[in-house]
Formats: structure tokens, C-alpha cells, sequence
């Protein structure tokens, strides 16, 4: 198990859904940014299946979660772009026009570090989340090789170092302890999620605030109990890129 990379110049974080980047490495996010690592965030979907609420207004929703990601990157300390796609959420694919946008934004945005979803998850359901990390896999070849999309105006780009989050084998952890708070505030931000993601479903009753807290802590201290580290990220590090 690897721990703790030197804090990269540029870092990339490639979610399926707005929520994810902040639920996977929000924290290590915030550790990188307030050591000076601009934080990008590429979002794939709108998010525009994320309620239960068969009467919402469904523009209204992915506008308000576009405002909320913005905040929520704010809110990590991240001074880079917050990029949204307009792919249509729970119907994402990872085809040649989504991979040719992915690894045009890494191309502009030169990551030292890429971290997405890991697309070898066993057993995950969420098809735009297995989508999102062939998208992150296969942008990363396109985007370092000149003759993958040669017409898009951006020279190619090698990141150095990919992190996969939802990893089906981790073994690279990184140590938030000081940077808890940071990511619970930012998931915070993603106020229409209250209910489906966090379940919260009423902010003033505070016992669910609370439980959702809870349920946090405890899966960064199990992300660092193996390492001795008292709260972390996990993720699959790949170096070979
Ligand atoms: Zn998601």
C-alpha cells in the first residue's frame, strides 16, 4: 500500500454525476489545493436523475446542481474550472464522441494527476459510473498520443499519474487527517442530494446531519485502518500512463 503523493501542480478529477469527485477525494482535493494544486473538475451527466421526486422540475435540477458543484469545488479550496457536460444522466455512454471530449479537456487542462472512477469495479451497478471510468482510462490514451483526435486545436498531454477512486483493488492511500471537515462541507453543498445520496431529509433535524457525518468518518477511518493512518482516501494508483 502507497501513500501520500508529492502534491501535484494541476490535478484533474473526472465524476460521472456532480457528488461523486467530493464523496471519492474530496479531501485529498482540499489537502492538494491548500498546498497550491489548481483542482479542475470535469462532471460527465447532468444529473438530472438525481431525485425521487417524480413531480420535479427537471431544468430547474440540473441548473441547481450545476450552481451547487460550483460551490461545492469552492468549497474544497479548488481555484480551477468546474467543466459540466450535457450528457444525459443515468444514460451515459463511452463512445468516440465522449472519449474525444474527455481528452480534450485533459489536453487543455495538462493534469499532473488524473482521478476517476475505476471501470474494473466489480459488481457496481451504476452504469454511467463504469462509463465514466472507461472515459477517464481511455481519454488518457487519446489525450497522449498526437494521432488520437488530431483536429481539436490542443496539443497532446501525458499526465503522470492516474488515481481510480470506487477502486476494485486499492492500494494507494492518501491522509486526510486535517481535511474531514473540508470534504463534509463541500458534499454539503450538494443540497439536492440530500435526500437520494446523503438521507437527509429534513437539514434542520439534526440527528441526520448527523448520521451522514457518522457514515463518512467511518469510511475514511476504514480507508485508513490498514495503513495505521486514523482517516484516508483509497484508490488504485497507476504510474504506468
Ligand atoms: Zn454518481
Amino acid at each position: 500500500m502507497s501513500r501520500d503523493l508529492p502534491t501535484p501542480a494541476v490535478a484533474l478529477a473526472i465524476g460521472a454525476h456532480p457528488d461523486d469527485v467530493e464523496f471519492q477525494a474530496g479531501a485529498t482535493l482540499a489537502k492538494w489545493a491548500a498546498d497550491g494544486c489548481v483542482v479542475h473538475h470535469l462532471i460527465l451527466t447532468d444529473g438530472s436523475k438525481g431525485t425521487w421526486n417524480p413531480d420535479e422540475d427537471i431544468p430547474a435540477l440540473v441548473q441547481a446542481r450545476v450552481v451547487e458543484q460550483q460551490a461545492a469545488a469552492k468549497a474544497l479550496g479548488a481555484t480551477g474550472q468546474v467543466i459540466m457536460l450535457d450528457n444525459v444522466d443515468g444514460e451515459l455512454a463511452s463512445g468516440l464522441a465522449e472519449r474525444e471530449r474527455v481528452s480534450y479537456w485533459i489536453r487543455a487542462l495538462q493534469p499532473d494527476v488524473v482521478l476517476g472512477h475505476d471501470p474494473w469495479k466489480r459488481y457496481r451497478l451504476h452504469p454511467d459510473h463504469r462509463h465514466a471510468g472507461w472515459l477517464t482510462v481511455d481519454g488518457i490514451v487519446a489525450a497522449r498520443d498526437p494521432f488520437f483526435f488530431p483536429d481539436q486545436g490542443v496539443g497532446p498531454h501525458r499526465p503522470s499519474t492516474l488515481l481510480l477512486f470506487e477502486a476494485d483493488e486499492p492500494d494507494h492511500l492518501e491522509d486526510i487527517v486535517g481535511f474531514e471537515a473540508t470534504k463534509i462541507a463541500a458534499l454539503l453543498e450538494h443540497r439536492s442530494q440530500f435526500v437520494t445520496t446523503m438521507y437527509i431529509t429534513d437539514e434542520n433535524a439534526g440527528e441526520e446531519l448527523q448520521a451522514f457525518r457518522d457514515r463518512i468518518f467511518d469510511q475514511m477511518r476504514a480507508n485508513g485502518d490498514p495503513a495505521g493512518i486514523d482517516l484516508a482516501e483509497s484508490f488504485k494508483l497507476v504510474t504506468d500512463v
